[in-house]
């Protein structure tokens, strides 16, 4: 069944919308650092009080473990959001809904309410013990604070937790325009890719690129690897890759995939020193062979695997791409990530329908500065590489 849109729900006027957002945004001395999650759900918020909703913010703030932490609070989240919605953000605790609420029942008159902010946030959900269990006295209670639940968050949807899928127990629930847009994206490129699709995949955490890989497998026409995955590979063939990050775990399906005629390996690489003072190209031949010397590391892809790639991505119409190709952060390994970003977003937004996702995925495309050419940036981090590798996300599931 397919999730249902927020713009599906009528009659919003005078309603007390739950929405549940992820802004565990990074906060020093009581300033909120970094605001893109938060302008990310403002259209969902703009669209219910436009409609005449009372919106009820729900978020977590790091890993407070269900005890009150003073340094995690929401405060300085509602001190920004109030300044980017133009409006007095209220700061509220569940117990004092609860008692409003009362009052409101023995009035019967929703009048008294109406000079009180038209959106509000509860302090984080995670200071309760029943958030992250999913504890279902305590989804209840979240429930009824509201008519309706909305889930915006997508980069929470993997959570089985209590404001993220069990409250939609107890609501009519929704999807958020967030959330709505990501799904959207990634269900184009899961479910009905237009051909060649590429899928460009590096990174370090293989836990997280294997699922992805065999899941994807079947659906795409190449997949074009780097980062971690190539050092495993090469390693598992026999190549002597020095101090090269493998992951000896993923060794023997490392050599199984990429075995396959689809994934695309790299022609080159550049090994060398993490402080990037020496470094130097090598070809990777096709007998098995020393490519480092055992304190050297391979830390990127090279120029003719980069020209490779291109003539893949220039043919794509659909482009998936997750993981650096390198250690990306330290010049001159920055090549082949950066040429990645580059030629992702160029093919994107037209002639192909490009999505990236990812921690550093994205911070790399920031440093190329071409994110807005891009036609999916998804919020989702793990639980978007959870969805590509073919799990069920409870929050997804809690909609349907
Ligand atoms: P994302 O957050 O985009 O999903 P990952 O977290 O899986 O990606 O991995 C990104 C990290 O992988 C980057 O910090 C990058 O430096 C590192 N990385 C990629 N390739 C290598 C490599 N060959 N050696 C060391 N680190 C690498
Ligand atoms: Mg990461």
């Amino acid at each position: 069944m397919p999730i249902k849109s927020i713009k599906k729900a009528k009659n919003l006027s005078g309603k007390r919308v739950l929405v549940r957002v992820d802004f565990n945004v990074p906060i020093k001395n009581g300033k909120v650092l970094d605001g893109t999650r938060l302008l990310a759900s403002i259209p969902t918020i703009e669209y219910l009080l436009e409609r005449g909703a009372k919106v009820i913010l729900v978020t977590h703030i790091g890993r407070p473990e269900g005890k009150t932490v003073a340094a995690l609070s929401v405060t300085p989240v509602v001190k920004r959001l109030s300044e980017l919605l133009k409006t007095n953000v209220g700061k509220i605790e569940i117990e004092e809904i609860k008692k409003k609420l009362k009052k409101l029942d023995s009035n019967q008159s929703l009048k008294s309410n109406s000079r009180s902010p038209h959106v509000v946030m509860l302090e984080n959900i995670r200071f309760h013990p029943g958030e992250e269990k999913n504890d279902l006295t305590f989804a209840k209670e979240l429930a009824n604070l509201g008519d309706l639940f909305v889930l915006d968050g997508f980069a929470v949807a993997h959570r089985a937790a209590a404001s993220v899928a069990g409250v939609a127990k107890y609501l009519p629930s929704y999807a958020g325009l967030l959330l709505e847009k990501e799904i959207t994206g990634l269900e184009r490129v899961t479910k009905r890719p237009k051909k060649p699709f590429t899928l460009v995949l590096g990174g370090a955490k293989m836990e997280t690129k294997v699922p992805i890989m065999k899941y994807l497998l079947p659906k795409v026409s190449h997949i074009l690897v780097g980062g971690g995955i190539v050092n495993t590979y090469l390693s598992a063939r026999g190549y002597r890759v020095g101090d090269s990050l493998v992951d000896k775990k993923f060794k023997k399906i490392a050599l199984a995939l990429c075995k396959k005629k689809k994934v695309i390996i790299p022609l080159d690489v550049i090994v060398g020193d993490m402080k990037g003072k020496s470094y130097r190209r090598v070809l990777i031949g096709k007998k098995p062979h020393v490519i480092c010397k055992k304190s050297e590391a391979i830390l990127d892809v090279g120029p003719a695997t980069i020209r490779l790639y291109a003539g893949y991505i220039k043919k794509a119409k659909t482009v998936v791409w997750n993981g650096a190709m390198g250690y990306f952060e330290q010049k001159p390994y920055h090549h082949g990530t950066l040429a990645i970003a580059r030629l992702v977003a160029s093919r994107s937004k037209g002639k192909a329908f490009g999505v990236i996702g990812g921690g550093e995925t994205l911070q790399a495309m920031d440093m190329v500065g071409m994110g807005e050419y891009v036609d999916l940036i998804s919020t989702g981090g793990g639980a978007m590489l959870e969805y590509l590798g073919g799990k069920k996300l409870p929050g997804i599931e809690a909609l349907r």
